[in-house]
């Protein structure tokens, strides 16, 4: 019993933890576990919450407890060792759960769970864990009949393929092209550093001259600064006919997307759903697609006539520049300049504003002032000297003592061997069984910029909404006070409304009452100027209409595609994106623009029928963000209401009733209009 991920009494011991460990802690947790699971699948007792449920939540607890530890380290402290331990230990994982998943006779377990006299008796969260359970295995295939069950794994696996292949089209001919541009006064305006990884890229490739390609560090800052017209053509051109029968033909994308829908509608029909978007919807906060499709159409009437006008303010401004019938290849080049002209600052200067103590103890005194908490620095193993480990206390009842209501791991600067990216990750999860708390723990993951030359971090006010952002998904998960593990913080959370404690942070990074206090230049130790922060607010919202519709044509054409289009029908894709753009689209694009060919959102990831989610979660933290806006962003009462109501609640009920309980009323778009100025 040496393996320290075998540990599961305390924290985890990451000074003790070895890629050696990995294989044959998993072996034991996977081999018990299905011993476990064949004995409850067996036993011929009527199922109940103790001695059936409870024990596949210890079972998934402990694993995922364990194998969160090596995930973790596998993306913080890479090694070529830990690295074959994971993916070899990942797929030993995905089989389990797989199985896991498809096991009817604990299908058949829960069900009977269901329909029994105890189910009255059990605690919401309970409750709600055996009609997910329920719900999942439904939507698994469970209930069909053999024939049936075979056409939907077939079904599964060839929806996984086109997928990948679909993925695969779009990297491959982007890959693929590559303008060798030898001519420097066809280059003026693209920055100095674009130009000179463009000459190392042409000069890798043994060539004279400049190299570019439509990854997006080469391809974006041409679109955005290149003076040449014609340059910029050529690079659109090809950037939007990516994977269409303009390009190569042998990465045309067009028959996967057809067969891609008719395979989702058949998945869809074969579970009873009328069309694929509904079966998408059967795990997410919204209800119908009508409804999705409602939200869409109400938003976009509210934020076309803005669109509209910044449509006119480019254009008055491409004129300026001489451009009289403004393309598709000028709209970045012509909003870049517009963008500096009115709002020009640097970052670089208001990262001297934001170091990172400040910065720190600013994010902390909004989490207390609002909750009623202290985070203070504590200590614990961690992976490295950087990584730094935290508790949020709260006075107990009698106010003598400080209980300890959950802990983190803050890792902020990026290194070596650490992957990309900032995130919040689960270490612990908050449970209670027997009358024993276990204790949320999280992880927050940043990669900002290391201290240099004994001067503390400083960082873009960008990275303090990233911070603030991660920070909001680590209250989910910390803050619930869910007992049972399936549904604490942001277990069993609906897809489309994960964000809402996240992008509901962000809003702090915008208030000036906040930001006065977080801010100090780091030099001269000068106050943060108003101006500077009233500027940043402008810019924030710039080109807000335009940005909000084009988003709205990617979510419609997502739904419609999905709940109101036959694949099998003479009307294609591309029909269905233009009659959308008819109605909502101000910029509209060439006719040879063939973006539904590299969707990849919708068609190779974990979008489709869901695009719509980015909107609705700003809509949703938005309006609730809005209740602190009308009692004082810093109230306290509102901040233990936002706790008590969503917070705490995590998964364990619907998020629409947590979000009415919260704000007394459904979400309105409101706050997210008059947030982006869209509202006068
Ligand atoms: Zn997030």
């Amino acid at each position: 019993m040496s393996n320290p991920l075998l540990h599961f009494a305390g924290l985890p011991k990451f000074n003790e933890i070895k890629p050696d460990h990995v294989s044959p802690a998993l072996d034991l947790l996977l081999s018990d576990g299905r011993k476990i699971i064949d004995a409850l699948a067996t036993n011929r007792n009527d199922p109940s919450w103790h001695d059936f449920a409870l024990k596949l939540e210890d079972l998934d607890e402990k694993i995922s407890r364990a194998w969160s530890q090596v995930g973790h380290m596998n993306a913080v402290v890479n090694s070529p060792e830990l690295r074959d331990a994971y993916n070899e230990n990942l797929a030993k994982l995905t089989d389990f759960y797989s199985d896991l998943a498809q096991d009817e006779r604990l299908y058949a377990k829960y069900r009977a769970i269901k329909n029994g006299t105890e189910f009255s008796k059990l605690n919401s969260a309970q409750q709600k864990i055996i009609d997910n359970e329920v719900r999942d295995f439904k939507l698994g295939g469970a209930e069909l009949p053999a024939d049936k069950k075979a056409r939907f794994k077939a079904i599964s696996e060839e929806l996984s393929k086109l997928a990948s292949k679909f993925e695969e089209n779009v990297l491959d001919t982007t890959n693929e092209y590559t303008l060798y541009q030898t001519d420097e006064s066809n280059l003026t305006g693209i920055p100095e550093d674009v130009l000179l990884a463009a000459k190392e890229a042409a000069k890798g490739d043994g060539k004279q001259g400049y190299k570019f390609t439509l990854h997006f560090p080469s391809y974006l800052p041409v679109l955005q600064y290149a003076n040449n017209r014609d340059l910029r053509e050529t690079l659109y051109r090809a950037y939007a006919t990516r994977a269409s029968e303009f390009g190569n033909i042998k990465f045309d994308n067009t028959s996967i997307i057809t067969q891609l829908l008719k395979l989702r509608d058949e998945e869809a029909k074969l579970l009873d759903f009328n069309n694929f978007a509904e079966l998408s919807l059967a795990t997410k906060m919204a209800e119908s697609p009508a409804q999705v499709v409602e939200f869409l159409q109400t938003l976009v009437s509210r934020a076309k006539p803005y669109a509209e006008q910044d449509r006119r303010e480019l254009e008055a401004y491409a004129n300026k520049l001489g451009i009289n019938d403004m393309q598709a290849w000028d709209v970045a080049y012509v909003s870049e300049k517009l963008r500096e002209d009115k709002y020009a600052f640097s970052d670089l200067e208001v990262k001297q504003y934001f170091p990172e103590d400040k910065v720190l103890a600013g994010l902390f005194k909004v989490v207390e002032t609002i909750f009623g908490v202290f985070v203070k620095k504590s200590n614990a193993p961690t992976w490295h000297k950087d990584a730094h480990f935290y508790e949020i206390t709260r006075q107990d009842g009698t106010g003598a003592n400080q209980t300890v209501v959950a802990q983190f791991y803050l890792d902020l600067y990026a290194r070596n061997n650490k992957r990309g990216g900032a995130w919040m990750d689960e270490a612990i999860t908050r449970r209670i069984v027997d009358n024993k708390l276990t204790t949320p723990v999280a992880y927050l993951t940043c990669n900002f910029s290391t201290p240099v030359g004994g001067k503390p971090a400083l960082f873009t006010h960008d990275e303090v909404i990233t911070m603030f952002h991660e920070f909001g998904h680590g209250l989910h998960h910390m803050l619930t006070e869910v007992d049972d593990y399936s549904v604490s913080g942001i277990k069993g959370v609906e897809w489309d409304a994960v964000e809402l404690p996240s992008q509901f942070m962000e809003n702090f990074c915008w208030e000036w009452e906040v930001l006065r206090h977080m801010t100090q230049h780091v030099a001269t130790g000068a106050q943060f100027p108003r101006e500077l922060f009233d500027k940043m607010v402008a810019a924030k919202n710039f080109q807000a209409g335009m940005q909000t519709v084009r988003q709205i044509e990617f979510s419609l054409f997502d739904i419609m595609l999905h709940s109101a289009f036959d694949p099998s029908g003479a009307k294609t894709p591309l029909d269905l994106i233009e009659e959308i753009r008819d109605q909502v689209a101000v910029v509209r694009p060439p006719k040879w623009n063939r973006f539904p060919n590299n969707f990849s959102h919708i068609f190779a990831g974990g979008y489709a029928a869901g695009y719509y989610s980015y909107k609705w979660a700003e809509v949703l933290s938005a309006d609730a963000y809005s209740l602190f806006e009308e009692n004082g962003v810093l109230s306290a009462e509102v901040g233990q209401k936002f706790w008590q109501e969503i917070l705490a609640q995590g998964g364990s009920r619907p998020a629409m009733a947590s979000f009415i309980a919260f704000r007394g009323r459904e979400p309105s778009i409101d706050a997210l209009l008059r947030h982006n100025g869209m509202s006068h």
